[in-house]
């Protein structure tokens, strides 16, 4: 009687960190194939919104002999079934591994969907990456989710990668090989970048973006500078940011320049005796190249100050 009772109190419990219905369904996004049987899903490059429904970032779709093997299948569980749809159109066969590049939930929320419709798929991920989720970060972006899109993401839960890889790691999949790029702190501290040997192609998750500024508060500002130099030694030909269009090498070296242009220039100031927000116009000044990307000027400002501690720590 008592364990009836308490099941019923169970029924009768909300699902847990979730209030509303089940949000819509998020609508299928076209697949732009970037190279031999391997495709991307380009989203939206705003950041997420009750218009989006949160999905705003670029899944990648790879088609092996063993299966499909998806990168960051999006930022819930209805956009990681969207994903799954969009696998249907270039494969039949199931979805054997998924590729998480790094803890921001846009990126991985989606794991939810491939889990419901393929259990046994490993999950990839940086231990960093792991570890946080085990410390409530997945459920802190499942909120962040469903407040910045007013509910659409209802009913997504925090799934983590359940096999941890580094860098140097070498998966083979049927005839294809993924190797996994790490380079210490950059965008995150849990970045993992994924490299498709012999198709020349890489995953470069937010360490690059093309057309929005990244917001960078965790990671490392050199570090991120210091990734993408060593990226480009694959010799890849094609680049794959984690917003924005897909590319050449040219992507990563936009991104170098953007980075290396604040950093070198808070060091030199900092040197002057100026505090950040004083530096903040002269900086600008020298960025106009990137006017016109997404959160330009909002994401500016706090690169300076986040530059700005880290030359800071290095001067002691
Ligand atoms: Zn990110």
């Amino acid at each position: 009687m008592k364990i009836l009772f308490r099941f019923i109190l169970l029924a009768l419990l909300p699902v847990s960190g979730n209030t509303g219905e089940r949000g819509p369904a998020v609508p299928d996004y076209a697949a732009d194939k970037v190279a031999e049987k391997i495709f991307v899903i380009h989203g939206p490059l705003d950041t997420p919104n009750p218009v989006n429904q949160g999905f705003m970032n670029n899944p990648g779709i790879i088609v092996t002999a063993a299966g499909v093997v998806i990168v960051d299948p999006g930022a819930s569980v209805q956009s990681g079934e969207m994903v799954l749809r969009v696998v249907k159109q270039v494969s039949d066969q199931p979805v054997v591994a998924v590729f998480n590049t790094h803890i921001h939930g846009d990126h991985w929320l989606g794991n939810q969907a491939v889990k419901a419709a393929y259990p046994d798929a490993a999950i990839y991920g940086h231990p960093n990456m792991i570890e946080l989720i085990a410390n409530g970060e997945g459920k802190s972006w499942v909120a962040l989710m469903e407040r910045l899109t007013e509910g659409k993401t209802n009913g997504t839960t925090s799934v983590a990668p359940n096999k941890p890889v580094s860098n140097g790691d070498a998966i083979k999949v049927g005839n294809h090989t993924f190797r996994i790029h790490h380079y210490g702190p950059a965008h995150t501290t849990s970045d993992i970048m994924i490299e498709v040997v012999g198709q020349g192609v890489v995953f470069l998750g937010d360490n690059v973006l093309s057309g929005r500024v990244p917001r960078i508060d965790e990671g490392s500002i050199k570090g991120n500078i210091d990734t993408c130099n060593e990226i480009v030694k694959t010799g890849a030909s094609v680049y794959i940011p984690g917003h924005g269009k897909t590319g050449g090498r040219v992507l990563v070296d936009v991104m170098i320049t953007w980075y290396s242009t604040i950093y070198s220039n808070v060091e030199r100031l900092y040197e002057e005796g100026q505090s950040d927000f004083e530096m903040k116009d002269e900086i600008s000044a020298q960025l106009q190249d990137f006017s016109g990307w997404i959160g330009f000027d909002e994401q500016l400002g706090k690169q300076i100050s986040f530059a700005y501690l880290q030359v800071e720590a290095d001067a002691f």
